[in-house]
């Protein structure tokens, strides 16, 4: 029996719309729905792993192919000089929501300091 198609694999075959900025053969980036910045950008292989890590011992050059085409992108979003944020969220203390490995490619705007909630500082 097939497992159900990931949220990702079904935008890849446009069965959901989304606003795709970018596309080859492997790899897929659209924008994110819920903008966490003035650019956010959701940068999608394909062939689905459920997270960086099994994409890394999958297929390392696939993992690079990644991070060069979120280089590319924000290039065209014009933020390469502004500087940007990768993210790769990871199981639940993470928020990970989505079980198809996807960076995030964030900036476009000064981002604030990440890891505690809120602020960035421990809660008490
Ligand atoms: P994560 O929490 O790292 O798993 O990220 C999943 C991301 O997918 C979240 O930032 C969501 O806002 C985003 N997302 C969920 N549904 C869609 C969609 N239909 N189109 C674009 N982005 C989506």
């Amino acid at each position: 029996m097939s497992e159900a198609k990931t949220l990702f694999t079904r935008i890849i075959e446009r069965d959901i719309p989304a606003e795709i900025v970018h596309e080859t053969a492997t790899v897929i980036a659209f924008k994110d729905i819920n903008p966490q910045a003035n650019t956010h950008i959701l940068v999608v292989p394909k062939a689905v792993y459920r997270n960086a890590l099994e994409l890394a011992e999958a297929d390392p050059a696939l993992l690079a192919e990644l991070v060069r085409t979120a280089g590319a992108i924000a290039a065209e979003q014009g933020i390469a000089e502004s500087g940007y944020r990768l993210v790769f969220n990871t199981d639940a203390d993470a928020g990970q929501t989505v079980f198809h490995v996807h960076l995030h490619l964030l900036g476009g705007e000064p981002l604030g300091l990440f890891g505690h909630p809120g602020k960035g500082e421990p809660q008490e």
